[in-house]
């Protein structure tokens, strides 16, 4: 085993998830766990539901699993799909590609879009594949609203366009694990019939929560789905919102921290607060980049993410290794370069319970380590972000 370094004072955890936990979600996690039969486990069924769909931006269902992201996403395809159904995919990253293996697996018919992994799904390309296929035998589409690997958004309003101008009925399914209670997203607005999501991220849990919000129409689809499923069943789900119990033993500490995760981000911040400041802290990242003279990943401004930032190496240098004298140095966690961008981006994650000091730390360790690694840069990154942030809530 390698010698760890002692570290004192906090780490800084900023790969794009698991983010930091607030410390009052951590104690509201570390209560007695209660009869999760019993009439107050009810009542925090009810509420952690109903909280959900406003993080949602929803008045359908919301189910709640014990599951990482990855649960929540196999939930979505067998609950709406069938053996052999044919579905539409995007590779925008390792996200989407890894999410294509599952669907496939499954035993679906995946049409897999090839894509850059710099930019976000081309609503032009959606409609153009939709309004080929007449005989409507692609039964949904799949979308990575927030590739976490690339930092790309894709936009998913001006997809729901396409696939409506194409006048095709194929299920709208979107992953917004890293999105979520950061970035806005509108499930009953955009009409998406399936969103996926996770506690880890936007929502400064630990992670061990998945979600699904459903449409009236995949709950419809649901119906006569053949895939094989148990455990993900939305039927006896669907109920939780009603009588606020789950027909399995459910992650009952984690519902105590989303209970109190839900006061902060709905009732104190505000979502429309939440994301301006994920604007604002990418905005202030991005400019530090472009200030040491290197390039973000995303290839295209309307597809910046405000969760997360993927810093391209210049050719010749090993990204790992500088968040190896990073993390050794200075104690912070950056995200790794994920499948084919190992070692060519680090990821530099500002969701979640974060705040301008937070990301002040974080671009100091950085523009350090880039400086340790001797990795060709010009100095006054921080420095411009510093000026970004300094000008305060006018910026915004
Ligand atoms: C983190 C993430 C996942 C995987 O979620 P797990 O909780 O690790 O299963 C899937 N999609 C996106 C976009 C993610 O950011």
């Amino acid at each position: 085993m390698r010698n760890l370094p002692i570290h004192t004072g906090r780490h800084f955890l900023q790969i794009p998830g698991p983010t930091n936990v607030p410390e009052r979600v951590l104690h509201a996690i570390a209560f007695a766990t209660i009869d999760h039969r019993g009439p107050e486990f009810s009542e925090l069924g009810k509420e952690v539901v109903a909280g959900m769909r406003r993080v949602f931006q929803t008045d359908g269902t919301v189910v709640v699993y014990p599951s990482s992201g990855t649960g929540a996403w196999e939930a979505a395809l067998v609950n709406t799909l069938s053996p052999g159904d044919r579905v539409v995919m995007f590779e925008t990253g390792h996200f989407a590609t890894l999410w294509r293996q599952m669907a496939a697996r499954l035993g679906l018919d995946i049409e897999f879009v090839a894509g850059d992994w710099r930019h976000g799904v081309d609503p032009a390309q959606v409609e153009e594949k939709l309004a080929a296929d007449r005989e409507h035998r692609v039964k949904a589409v799949c979308v990575v609203h927030n590739e976490t690997s690339t930092g790309v958004t894709s936009r998913i309003p001006d997809i729901r366009a396409a696939i409506d101008r194409a006048r095709h009925p194929a299920l709208y399914m979107v992953d917004t694990i890293s999105s979520l209670a950061s970035l806005d997203y509108r499930h009953d607005e955009w009409r998406v019939d399936v969103t996926v999501a996770g506690s880890q991220k936007g929502l400064m849990l630990p992670p061990g929560l998945g979600f699904n919000a459903v449409s009236d129409k995949a709950m419809a689809a649901a119906k006569t789905a053949k895939l094989a499923r148990s455990y993900w069943d939305w039927q006896a789900m669907a109920e939780t919102g009603q009588t606020g119990f789950f027909p399995y033993t459910p992650s009952t500490n984690l519902l105590f921290g989303l209970r109190e995760a839900l006061k902060m981000l709905l009732d104190e911040e505000g979502l429309p607060a939440v994301f301006r400041r994920h604007d604002r802290h990418a905005e202030a990242t991005r400019r530090a980049v472009a200030a040491w003279g290197l390039d973000v990943l995303c290839a295209d401004p309307r597809e910046y993410s405000s969760s997360l930032t993927a810093v391209v190496m210049p050719e010749g240098h090993d990204a790992d290794r500088v968040r190896q004298i990073i993390l050794d140095g200075f104690d912070l966690s950056l995200g790794t370069g994920l499948g084919k961008l190992r070692g060519k981006v680090f990821r530099i994650g500002h969701l979640g319970h974060f705040n301008d000091l937070m990301l002040c730390g974080t671009l100091c360790g950085v523009e350090m380590g880039l400086h340790r690694a001797g990795i060709p840069h010009r100095a006054g990154g921080v420095a411009a972000a510093l000026e970004f942030l300094g000008a305060g809530s006018a910026a915004a």
